[in-house]
């Protein structure tokens, strides 16, 4: 007896195991590793992976596999041993790793039907709901305020079934086709027949008279300019036929892309090209930093380098961030690879994107462009996987499985046996180490393609500002850039971090922050209880009423929103037209892209936002980019800030001036002399790797020590400080006396939806059984996690500490 080994749709930890399940006869020889099934599963059907099939089982009373999902497998072999690989890399389910690798039409959906068993009457009520029928849906019988109680007499007692169906979501877009079954003779016989006034059926014959093609039904009307209606008698008398094809929903169909073709390379292009022709060729899984500043011309490297794996006969991977896979962006590789691209993002619909994801898997396309999640594309001869700005942090997954994207694509670059670029002008520390130390291999392109400089910064001191009498959170040196701005109307952009949600306290004085002794992040106000605390250790300390550094009495809590600055800009500059654009104007799906293409239009002269205006931020007339307050991401208490900050500075900056308008950047700051900000400034990159590495070897950061950060959240504060608490206890008896166990502390965010949240960190050179050791604590909680509505999360690579 043949068995599968499935991973069932249970996301919870005493189901995160593979199940045995018999294959009946009528599947045996259709069923293959990769395919969704339904299984019985308790009482339920539910969907399940099979991750592969075997000739027996130890157990015995297997249960049988209901049904198959799929036609063709929707995991390959070595998207199976991925999903593995990442689920323990990870720590977290099975299921959910296959869930991510896949679009998310194919998650199934479950529906409740009842089923009467008898003949005999129900109970009035349950007789009116079922009318006559043997088979209601259960969402009808809650409609209906049907006893739930009743119910569950009447499925105590045999008289009816809950039936739980599993439901693909999966929709194929199908279109109505038209196709000539006459033959020639016929159609000359058929012409010949109809009356001098049938001009428009006379219309269609001649058609198909000149092609043979079978031809959608509405562009078979538009081409013949006649109605449905003319096509019913031809029908009827069996000269044509319609029919259904499936169809793909396109959602590129209207641009018209200009086909590009390669440019004569630079230099500095052409040498790193050549190494990557290399490793390509050699079908070595060589990573290559490409750290070349905004405009060198990294992306024409890109499309050079997959053109080469395309003439391999192999396929391309190319992760560009959410965020910035623009119109623009698509089109660059449209333009070169035309219809060999597939794009995944999360703007398409969930059909448009399966539609692209099964261009993919039918081997129609060999080029995706994608965000993250593009990076399972299920091709099946990778020749080169390229992640574009691969210091953004949103190729980390923050929730189930937190994976980072660079891991994934270096383990199947490993498997493919291929190369990996990651690109970007501000590279991570973690990458700039491994280049320096040679695990990277390091492709420098230091010059801009139109060999111009980059624009000039100017830090503006605010506590100048403040000294001179100015309030606001406007320099007089930017309200006069953007006053003159006006008047020659060209465009402004102004950023401000996002939202703070928790806040430090500053010295608007002298601008000193205050910080954590043991830690070297800034402390954060906690208003209710007037203290200060650490987000990494459990120092806190009382709020100061004077500046601990100047005994100014402007010390105080720092964050403002860009509501708030929005109204200031009003008042001070009432003529400027504003589009802000931050998480509470952009909630609408659709509404990020149309306030961008109002400030495109010029229908505003200032376009105000966060972060997510930083990237693809390119109009011809912005002039003058203004960063409101770049202490805002420096403190934010994440041992990142500097790196951020420094990133940021340079991204913003890169994106002014790139046309024929000189471009200017101002950043207002009460910290100017700090490194990342002056060294931004000095487009300083190598400066500010060199110093901040000191400061994480010295405060024990990573790239030199590992993190992990655990959270823990529960409706009840005490019993979430309690379990983390616990935690660290047994972390510190368990982890070896070298890991260093720092908590528990409330998390910056310390309550989500009425949760309350802490957390505790490790900070470790080498652990090997630190994944040991949390599983154990995490079936230890079991119990509460699952009755008593406690949440533990695991983040072995954390990237946001909230
Ligand atoms: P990056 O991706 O590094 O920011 P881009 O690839 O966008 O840089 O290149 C900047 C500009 O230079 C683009 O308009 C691009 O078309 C142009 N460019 C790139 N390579 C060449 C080249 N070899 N010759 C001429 N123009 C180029
Ligand atoms: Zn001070
Ligand atoms: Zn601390």
């Amino acid at each position: 007896m043949t068995v599968a080994k499935v991973v069932v749709d249970v996301p919870a930890s005493q189901t995160n195991k593979i199940f045995d399940y018999l294959i009946p006869a009528h599947l045996d020889g259709s069923l293959e590793a990769g395919m969704r099934v339904t299984v019985p599963f308790g009482p339920r059907m539910i969907m399940g992976y099979v991750l592969a099939i075997e000739p027996n089982s130890v157990r015995d009373q297997l249960k049988p596999i209901k049904d198959i999902m799929d036609l063709t497998p929707v995991l390959t072999e070595e998207l199976i041993e991925l999903g593995k690989w990442m689920a323990e890399h990870t720590m977290s389910f099975y299921i959910s790793a296959f869930q991510a690798m896949l679009p998310q039409a194919l998650r199934a959906g479950y529906q409740k039907i009842l089923h009467r068993l008898t003949t005999v009457e129900l109970i009035e009520e349950l007789e009116a709901i079922f009318a006559g029928r043997d088979y209601i849906n259960f969402e009808e019988f809650v409609d209906q305020n049907g006893s739930l109680a009743k119910l569950k007499q009447a499925v105590a007692d045999g008289d009816i079934e809950i039936i739980q169906q599993v439901k693909s979501k999966a929709t194929y877009k199908t279109v109505t086709m038209i196709r000539c079954i006459a033959s020639k003779q016929e159609l000359d016989d058929y012409l010949a027949g109809l009356s001098i006034r049938a001009v428009k059926q006379q219309a269609v014959i001649k058609y198909f008279m000149e092609n043979q093609e079978p031809i959608q039904l509405k562009q078979l009307l538009s081409n013949v300019q006649v109605s449905r209606q003319t096509l019913n008698p031809l029908i009827t008398d069996e000269i044509i036929e319609t029919f259904q094809a499936e169809a793909y929903r396109n959602p590129y169909q209207d641009q018209t892309i200009h086909r590009t073709e390669p440019l004569q390379l630079k230099p500095q292009q052409h040498q790193a090209l050549e190494q990557i022709s290399k490793a390509l060729n050699a079908e070595q899984h060589d990573v290559f930093l490409l750290h070349g500043v905004t405009g060198s011309g990294k992306t024409e490297v890109y499309l050079q380098a997959i053109a080469q794996a395309l003439t391999l006969g192999k396929e391309a991977i190319v992760l560009v961030p959410e965020i910035a896979l623009t119109p623009q962006m698509v089109e660059r590789f449209k333009g070169r690879f035309g219809s060999k691209v597939a794009v995944m993002h999360s703007a398409l619909s969930k059909g448009e994107r399966f539609d692209e994801w099964r261009k993919i898997q039918r081997k129609e396309v060999q080029v995706v462009v994608g965000a993250r999640s593009a990076i399972f594309a299920p091709f099946e001869n990778i020749g080169l996987i390229i992640i574009d700005e691969e210091h953004e942090s949103s190729y980390k997954q923050e929730d189930h499985p937190r994976y980072h994207v660079k891991d994934v694509a270096i383990k199947r670059a490993e498997t493919h046996r291929c190369p990996v670029i990651l690109g970007s002008a501000t590279p991570t520390l973690e990458s700039f180490a491994r280049a320096t130390k040679g695990v990277y291999q390091l492709l420098a392109m230091p010059n801009r393609m139109n060999d111009s400089s980059m624009p000039q910064i100017d830090i503006v001191d605010m506590r100048e500002e403040l000294h001179a009498g100015n309030r606001t959170m406007f320099s007089r040196q930017l309200k006069e850039a953007i006053e003159q701005r006006l008047i020659k109307k060209e465009q402004i952009v102004l950023f401000l971090n996002r939202r703070g949600y928790s806040t430090f306290v500053m010295c608007r004085d002298c601008g000193h922050v205050i910080q954590c002794p043991h830690c070297d992040i800034s402390l954060t106000y906690h208003r209710h209880q007037n203290k200060l605390k650490c987000h990494y250790c459990h120092h806190q300390e009382d709020m100061p009423t004077v500046c601990p550094n100047c005994e100014s009495s402007t010390i105080r809590y720092f964050g403002t929103g860009t509501q708030k600055v929005e109204e200031t800009l009003n008042q001070l500059i009432p003529e400027a037209r504003v589009i802000r654009m931050d998480v509470d104007t952009t909630r609408k799906k659709g509404s990020h892209e149309q306030l961008l293409k109002k400030f495109a239009r010029k229908e505003a002269d200032i376009l105000l936002g966060t972060q997510m205006i930083a990237k693809g931020l390119d109009f011809p007339e912005v002039t003058l980019v203004g960063v409101l307050a770049a202490d805002s991401l420096l403190n934010l208490p994440d041992f990142r800030a500097a790196e951020k900050t420094f990133q940021l500075l340079t991204q913003v900056s890169g994106r002014a001036g790139r046309h024929q308008l000189e471009g200017e950047v101002i950043v207002q700051t009460y910290t100017p002399d700090h490194y990342s900000i002056e060294m931004a400034k000095n487009y300083n990159y190598q400066g500010f790797f060199e110093k901040e590495m000191a400061l994480r070897r010295a405060y024990q950061y990573p790239p030199y020590y590992y993190i992990t950060l655990i959270t823990v959240s529960h409706p009840n504060p005490n019993q979430a400080l309690d379990v983390t608490r616990t935690i660290s206890q047994l972390l510190i008896k368990y982890l070896s006396k070298q890991a260093r166990v720092l908590g528990p502390t409330p998390s910056p965010l310390e309550r989500i939806k009425n949760r309350y949240r802490y957390q505790c960190m490790i900070k470790y050179k080498e652990e090997p059984e630190q994944k040991r050791i949390l599983s154990k604590i995490l079936s230890y909680y079991e119990d509460m996690i699952r009755k008593d509505d406690l949440m533990i999360q695991i983040d072995l690579q954390p990237y946001q500490l909230m």
